[in-house]
């Protein structure tokens, strides 16, 4: 059973939030003020939130940073104003996906769908031979009984990347989950690495690019499932 936590003040909102997730299949919890929903993560487990930002007690922005401090959790952060959605992005708060008030209930389903699906670790990547997987003791990479050696930070990248497909990270989100003593590093040395990662992936899977690097947003892992 997909489990979704609904944060959602409005109650008739929650309600109609609640019944078409479970007509799909879901089921649901609710919790209708900011200063409960990190203590109540603490103690259940959810496989998605649907966080609104104006809520009594904390503000959405607030606790979905503190979430992201311990959960990687998908959020679908809910504003009233679609003039927000820019600035949300450019906070890079971590959110899966942003969805506007008033929404339909069904596209509110199509878009909690997509993103599980979206985040789904991909067990293979081309077709019904070709499998990646990752060994964090040796940082060795193999792809389809092909494998190589990382470097300990070219492994943690694309741990990163790999486990969130479709994904897009921009390269200061890179640097945080690399860099956690804080060293100073430029944009330029997460694309050096990134240039030598996917070297290697090249030499093990010519035929598939799994690293794209998204214009002006940073990268991103693509299982190439039905390509080749
Ligand atoms: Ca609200």
């Amino acid at each position: 059973m997909t489990h979704i936590l609904i944060v959602e003040d409005e109650a008739k909102l929650a309600r109609l939030q609640a019944d078409y997730l479970h007509s799909a299949g879901f089921v649901t919890d609710c919790l209708d003020d900011g200063l409960s929903v990190v203590p109540w993560l603490k103690q259940n487990a959810v496989d998605l939130i649907l966080l609104d930002l104006m809520l009594p007690g904390r503000d959405g922005l607030d606790i979905c940073r503190d979430i992201r401090s311990f959960s990687a959790v998908p959020i679908i952060i809910v504003t009233a104003r679609i003039e927000e959605v820019d600035r949300l992005l450019g906070l890079e708060l971590g959110a899966d996906d942003y969805m506007c008030k008033p929404f339909s209930p069904r596209e509110m389903v199509a878009r909690v769908k997509a993103v599980l699906r979206r985040l789904q670790p991909p067990a293979v990547i081309n077709g019904s031979d070709g499998q990646l997987s990752l060994d964090p003791e040796s940082f060795r990479v193999r792809i389809d009984g092909r494998e190589t050696e990382l470097t300990a930070v070219e492994f943690q990248l694309l741990q990163a990347l790999y486990h969130q497909p479709g994904r897009i990270f921009s390269r200061s989100k890179l640097m945080d989950l690399i860099y956690q003593d804080q060293r100073i590093v430029s944009d330029r040395t997460i694309d050096s690495h990134i240039k030598k990662l996917r070297k290697k992936l090249s030499e093990l899977s010519p035929e598939h690019e799994l690293i794209h690097s998204v214009y002006g947003a940073g990268y991103r892992y693509e299982p190439q499932a039905q390509a080749g």
